[in-house]
Protein backbone atom coordinates (compact mmCIF):
# COMPACT_ATOMS: atom_id res chain seq x y z
CA UNK A 1 0.00 0.00 0.00
CA UNK A 2 1.30 3.45 -0.53
CA UNK A 3 2.06 5.25 2.37
CA UNK A 4 2.60 8.44 1.15
CA UNK A 5 -0.48 10.30 1.72
CA UNK A 6 -1.77 10.78 5.45
CA UNK A 7 -4.74 9.39 6.50
CA UNK A 8 -8.08 11.38 6.72
CA UNK A 9 -6.62 14.49 4.79
CA UNK A 10 -9.09 14.36 2.39
CA UNK A 11 -10.60 17.43 1.19
CA UNK A 12 -14.24 17.77 2.04
CA UNK A 13 -15.16 21.60 2.45
CA UNK A 14 -18.53 20.68 3.96
CA UNK A 15 -18.73 23.28 6.61
CA UNK A 16 -22.66 23.37 7.43
CA UNK A 17 -25.71 20.81 8.30
CA UNK A 18 -27.88 20.79 5.50
CA UNK A 19 -30.93 19.81 7.65
CA UNK A 20 -30.47 22.19 9.95
CA UNK A 21 -27.70 24.38 8.78
CA UNK A 22 -25.54 24.66 12.08
CA UNK A 23 -21.58 24.65 12.17
CA UNK A 24 -20.62 20.51 11.42
CA UNK A 25 -18.37 19.04 13.32
CA UNK A 26 -15.38 16.67 11.56
CA UNK A 27 -14.36 13.45 13.29
CA UNK A 28 -11.76 12.18 10.55
CA UNK A 29 -14.13 10.40 8.34
CA UNK A 30 -17.65 11.84 9.76
CA UNK A 31 -19.50 14.72 9.73
CA UNK A 32 -21.81 15.23 12.49
CA UNK A 33 -23.96 17.96 13.75
CA UNK A 34 -24.71 18.36 17.18
CA UNK A 35 -27.67 20.04 16.84
CA UNK A 36 -30.02 17.96 14.74
CA UNK A 37 -27.54 14.57 14.79
CA UNK A 38 -27.18 14.54 11.28
CA UNK A 39 -24.44 12.23 10.46
CA UNK A 40 -22.80 11.95 6.97
CA UNK A 41 -20.04 9.46 6.48
CA UNK A 42 -16.98 9.16 3.85
CA UNK A 43 -16.33 6.11 2.25
CA UNK A 44 -13.91 5.03 -0.44
CA UNK A 45 -15.50 4.76 -4.26
CA UNK A 46 -14.83 1.68 -6.23
CA UNK A 47 -13.05 1.77 -9.07
CA UNK A 48 -11.57 -0.64 -11.52
CA UNK A 49 -9.17 -0.75 -14.46
CA UNK A 50 -7.98 -3.73 -16.68
CA UNK A 51 -4.58 -4.27 -18.09
CA UNK A 52 -5.60 -5.80 -20.96
CA UNK A 53 -2.26 -7.17 -23.23
CA UNK A 54 -2.32 -8.37 -27.01
CA UNK A 55 -0.74 -11.47 -28.61
CA UNK A 56 2.36 -9.52 -28.58
CA UNK A 57 2.54 -9.09 -25.05
CA UNK A 58 1.75 -5.23 -25.01
CA UNK A 59 -0.51 -3.59 -22.79
CA UNK A 60 -3.25 -0.61 -23.95
CA UNK A 61 -3.51 2.51 -22.73
CA UNK A 62 -5.78 4.92 -22.86
CA UNK A 63 -5.41 8.69 -23.08
CA UNK A 64 -7.33 10.70 -20.62
CA UNK A 65 -9.82 12.92 -22.54
CA UNK A 66 -10.83 15.06 -19.26
CA UNK A 67 -9.21 16.50 -15.57
CA UNK A 68 -8.00 15.43 -13.13
CA UNK A 69 -4.89 14.48 -14.81
CA UNK A 70 -5.89 15.25 -18.61
CA UNK A 71 -3.64 14.12 -21.38
CA UNK A 72 -1.89 11.63 -19.40
CA UNK A 73 -1.70 7.55 -20.01
CA UNK A 74 -4.39 5.62 -18.03
CA UNK A 75 -5.78 2.21 -18.07
CA UNK A 76 -9.19 1.32 -19.34
CA UNK A 77 -11.76 1.77 -16.61
CA UNK A 78 -13.56 3.95 -14.42
CA UNK A 79 -16.07 4.22 -11.34
CA UNK A 80 -18.59 1.24 -10.73
CA UNK A 81 -21.82 3.27 -11.02
CA UNK A 82 -25.04 2.24 -8.69
CA UNK A 83 -26.43 -1.29 -8.79
CA UNK A 84 -23.66 -2.53 -10.72
CA UNK A 85 -21.46 -5.21 -9.22
CA UNK A 86 -17.99 -4.91 -10.23
CA UNK A 87 -17.81 -7.74 -13.20
CA UNK A 88 -20.78 -5.52 -14.75
CA UNK A 89 -18.76 -1.98 -14.02
CA UNK A 90 -15.49 -3.47 -15.99
CA UNK A 91 -17.55 -4.30 -19.14
CA UNK A 92 -19.34 -1.41 -19.69
CA UNK A 93 -16.24 0.82 -19.01
CA UNK A 94 -14.14 -1.20 -21.58
CA UNK A 95 -17.61 -0.94 -23.89
CA UNK A 96 -17.44 2.85 -23.18
CA UNK A 97 -13.91 3.22 -23.89
CA UNK A 98 -12.67 0.81 -26.09
CA UNK A 99 -16.10 -0.03 -28.12
CA UNK A 100 -15.26 -4.40 -27.68
CA UNK A 101 -16.79 -6.11 -25.36
CA UNK A 102 -14.27 -8.50 -23.29
CA UNK A 103 -15.96 -11.57 -21.31
CA UNK A 104 -12.91 -12.96 -19.96
CA UNK A 105 -11.42 -11.06 -16.91
CA UNK A 106 -9.93 -11.73 -13.86
CA UNK A 107 -8.79 -9.81 -10.44
CA UNK A 108 -5.21 -9.15 -10.39
CA UNK A 109 -4.39 -6.12 -8.10
CA UNK A 110 -6.14 -3.24 -5.53
CA UNK A 111 -4.62 -0.38 -4.13
CA UNK A 112 -5.82 2.94 -3.11
CA UNK A 113 -5.98 6.52 -4.62
CA UNK A 114 -6.59 10.31 -4.17
CA UNK A 115 -8.81 11.71 -7.09
CA UNK A 116 -9.19 15.45 -6.93
CA UNK A 117 -12.01 16.98 -8.64
CA UNK A 118 -12.95 21.02 -8.28
CA UNK A 119 -11.97 21.09 -4.76
CA UNK A 120 -13.04 18.15 -3.12
CA UNK A 121 -10.68 14.81 -2.60
CA UNK A 122 -12.28 11.40 -3.35
CA UNK A 123 -10.61 8.33 -1.99
CA UNK A 124 -10.84 5.73 -4.32
CA UNK A 125 -9.98 2.22 -3.98
CA UNK A 126 -8.76 0.80 -7.81
CA UNK A 127 -9.53 -2.74 -8.53
CA UNK A 128 -7.14 -3.90 -11.11
CA UNK A 129 -7.98 -6.74 -13.25
CA UNK A 130 -5.93 -8.69 -16.10
CA UNK A 131 -7.35 -9.19 -19.66
CA UNK A 132 -6.09 -10.30 -23.30
CA UNK A 133 -7.48 -9.00 -26.68
CA UNK A 134 -7.65 -11.32 -29.95
CA UNK A 135 -6.33 -9.87 -33.41
CA UNK A 136 -9.89 -9.48 -34.30
CA UNK A 137 -10.72 -7.61 -31.31
CA UNK A 138 -7.58 -5.04 -31.51
CA UNK A 139 -8.99 -4.43 -35.06
CA UNK A 140 -12.42 -3.24 -33.79
CA UNK A 141 -10.88 -0.65 -30.64
CA UNK A 142 -12.06 3.38 -30.95
CA UNK A 143 -11.28 5.05 -28.13
CA UNK A 144 -14.55 7.08 -26.72
CA UNK A 145 -16.46 8.54 -23.60
CA UNK A 146 -13.44 9.69 -21.29
CA UNK A 147 -10.61 7.82 -23.88
CA UNK A 148 -9.08 10.44 -26.78
CA UNK A 149 -6.80 7.95 -27.81
CA UNK A 150 -5.27 4.42 -27.24
CA UNK A 151 -1.80 2.86 -27.78
CA UNK A 152 0.10 -0.28 -26.96
CA UNK A 153 3.07 -0.05 -25.37
CA UNK A 154 5.75 -2.93 -24.73
CA UNK A 155 6.35 -4.09 -21.69
CA UNK A 156 9.77 -2.67 -21.34
CA UNK A 157 8.55 0.58 -22.79
CA UNK A 158 5.10 1.33 -20.22
CA UNK A 159 5.29 5.14 -19.64
CA UNK A 160 5.93 4.85 -16.26
CA UNK A 161 6.25 9.02 -15.64
CA UNK A 162 3.07 9.71 -17.49
CA UNK A 163 0.67 7.19 -15.91
CA UNK A 164 -2.33 8.64 -14.13
CA UNK A 165 -2.31 7.42 -10.94
CA UNK A 166 0.22 5.96 -8.46
CA UNK A 167 -1.83 2.78 -7.82
CA UNK A 168 -1.82 2.12 -11.72
CA UNK A 169 1.81 2.20 -11.71
CA UNK A 170 1.83 -0.10 -8.84
CA UNK A 171 -0.18 -2.63 -10.23
CA UNK A 172 1.76 -2.50 -13.61
CA UNK A 173 5.14 -2.58 -11.59
CA UNK A 174 3.95 -5.94 -9.73
CA UNK A 175 2.33 -6.93 -13.53
CA UNK A 176 6.07 -6.19 -15.33
CA UNK A 177 7.81 -8.38 -12.09
CA UNK A 178 5.51 -11.20 -13.29
CA UNK A 179 5.41 -11.21 -16.93
CA UNK A 180 8.90 -10.37 -17.51
CA UNK A 181 10.16 -13.34 -16.14
CA UNK A 182 7.99 -15.46 -18.21
ZN1 LIG B 1 -28.08 19.69 11.89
Amino acid sequence: MSTKFKKFSLRVPFRFCPKCRKRLRRAERVFICKACGFHFYLNPAPTNAVIIRNAEHDILFVKRAFPPKKGWWDLPGGFVDFYENMETAVRREIREELGITITKFRYFFSDYNFYHYKGITYQTLDFVFVARVSRTQEKYLKPGDDAVDFAWFALDELPMSRISFPSLRAALRRYRQIYRSV
